[in-house]
């Protein structure tokens, strides 16, 4: 019998339902009281108002599962997604929340109680870290669980001080690991291997205890927090016998519809393209169904790379026709009981792939066979010049990561001062040859709409006509 992904759900809000948190729905992903953030990237973005005592709601404690998407901004794992067994773009965090209710005590008692008794992980398997100056944490960890003291690693970087801004809310964080065995490469938090997939940290627990002033000085709240979160994927991989994500049953059947629409098969060489096309596919598709459309600015444009990545991924499986849109209805087999807003944007979010899909593939595969005659002579560690990513982006839509992550696995690596230069450049003569109608304000405004849209809509459709490709 293996525990889904979708009961692990269940279990972990019902636990706490039932410990009198409040079960709270996942806020969409496009955040709704901060401006600042591009996508929601943990469970307690949502609350933020409230940890800050400016929003008041009727409960002090809250259990959540929330979607969470970090491809780009501050925390971005797009660049680990296909390289790390545990990192994906779009993922579930689940979480309890405290506003001035319980602290340190209970949130350990309740982690340990839900790792250890509720989920029966063994003692030998688990490990924590804690901020080098929380005595406090350590001791309690040690009543607690009876780890020993050296299941007990103080950390004393920022990765286990959490601060929610340059002012605000603060505290020491402490961090559960689990030891997959040393048959999986890595080694315990804070050593030099810790970038391995042997030690995962399953889940974070913060101890908002302080406030940060402008003026550099940290206070004791009155009433400190608490806020965790644990990755559902993480758990589920734990839980059903393997160190590796993709090896859960949902990434299992959503890594078949990639084999099945790619005609290829699990364990050949195209793994690594699978994966990415599995994990994209989620982050896509619920990003689309909020209403987020490919664009070439703002999140828009965090959404077409995700995509026209997860498409170049798609040709190296041999495929040259749209696929990725085929795999919707398996994606909202899967996921969408728990996310309605899936199934009932099903042929919406279908629609929107498809269409990106056909634009992108009029010139991928030029693009790509650009990038291989520029390449041809580069062994690893050479550069690839900016002006070349330039043209590759302008003329055939491949967005700067795109070619990053292309060239990658070669060793190759892009100049990307060039790049930026080059689109600088062309911006500046854009400007300089307009002769437009001497009317200030329409040229503005035209200015305006060609730097959002981008080169790609102007100057790419041209290229592509005079080139006779469409
Ligand atoms: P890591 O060090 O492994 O990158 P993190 O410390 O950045 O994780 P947190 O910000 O503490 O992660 O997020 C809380 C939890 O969410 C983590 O303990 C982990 O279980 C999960 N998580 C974080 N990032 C990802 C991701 N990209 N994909 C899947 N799960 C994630
Ligand atoms: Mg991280
Ligand atoms: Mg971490
Ligand atoms: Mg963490």
């Amino acid at each position: 019998f293996m525990t889904s992904v979708n009961d692990i759900r269940s279990k972990f809000l019902d636990y706490f339902q039932s410990h009198d948190h409040e079960l709270v729905d996942s806020a969409p992903l496009v955040p709704r009281n901060d401006p600042t953030l591009m996508f929601v990237n943990s469970g307690m973005v949502p609350f933020k108002n409230v940890f800050t005592g400016v929003e008041k709601r009727d409960y002090s404690r809250a259990t959540s599962a929330q979607k969470c998407v970090r491809a780009g901004g501050k925390h971005n794992d797009l660049d680990n997604v296909g390289f790390t067994a545990r990192h994906h773009t779009f993922f579930e965090m689940l979480g309890n929340f405290s506003f001035g209710d319980y602290f340190k005590e209970q949130a350990i008692e309740h982690a340990w109680h839900m790792v250890h008794k509720e989920f029966g992980l063994p003692k030998d398997k688990l490990l924590v870290t804690v901020y080098h100056e929380d005595d406090e944490a350590f001791d309690l960890w040690k009543k607690i669980a009876g780890l020993s003291d050296d299941r007990i690693i103080r950390i004393a970087t920022s990765d286990n001080f959490w601060m929610m801004g340059d002012t605000g809310p603060c505290g020491p964080s402490s961090e559960i690991f689990f030891d997959h065995g040393d048959h999986i490469w890595g080694g315990p938090p804070g050593g030099p291997e810790e970038d391995g997939d042997r030690f995962i940290e399953i889940w974070n627990l913060v101890f908002m205890q302080y406030e940060q002033h402008a003026n550099g000085d940290r206070t004791d709240l009155p009433r400190p927090s608490i806020d965790t979160g644990m990755g559902l994927e993480r758990i589920a991989a734990v839980l059903q016998g393997t160190h590796d994500n993709y090896q859960t049953d949902m990434f299992k059947a959503l890594l078949a519809g990639v084999a099945d629409v790619t005609n290829t098969d699990i364990g050949d060489k195209g793994d690594q393209s699978r994966r990415v096309i599995a994990d994209h596919l989620r982050s896509m598709s619920f990003l689309i169904s909020e209403g987020v459309l490919p664009s070439n600015e703002g999140r828009g444009y965090v959404l077409r790379r995700i995509m026209r990545r997860a498409m170049r991924h798609a040709t190296l499986l041999g495929a040259n026709e749209p696929v990725i849109n085929k795999l919707v209805g398996s994606l909202v087999r899967e996921m969408g009981q728990a996310y309605p807003e899936l199934s009932r944007g099903e042929a919406m979010i279908k629609e929107t792939i498809k269409l990106e899909e056909e634009r992108f593939l009029k010139t991928l595969s030029r693009g790509l066979q650009i990038l291989e005659d520029e390449t041809e002579g580069l062994s690893e560690g050479a550069t690839l010049e900016g002006a070349t990513a330039f043209k590759l982006y302008d003329t055939y839509g491949f967005p700067l990561d795109l070619t990053q992550d292309a060239l990658r696995q070669r060793g190759i690596d892009v100049d990307q001062k060039g790049f930026d230069e080059a689109m600088a450049a062309q911006k500046a003569e854009a400007r300089k040859n307009w002769s437009g109608s001497g009317d200030a304000a329409s040229e503005a405004i035209w200015f305006k709409i060609a730097d959002q849209k981008g080169a790609t809509e102007f100057l790419g459709y041209e290229t592509e006509k005079a080139d006779g490709e469409v």
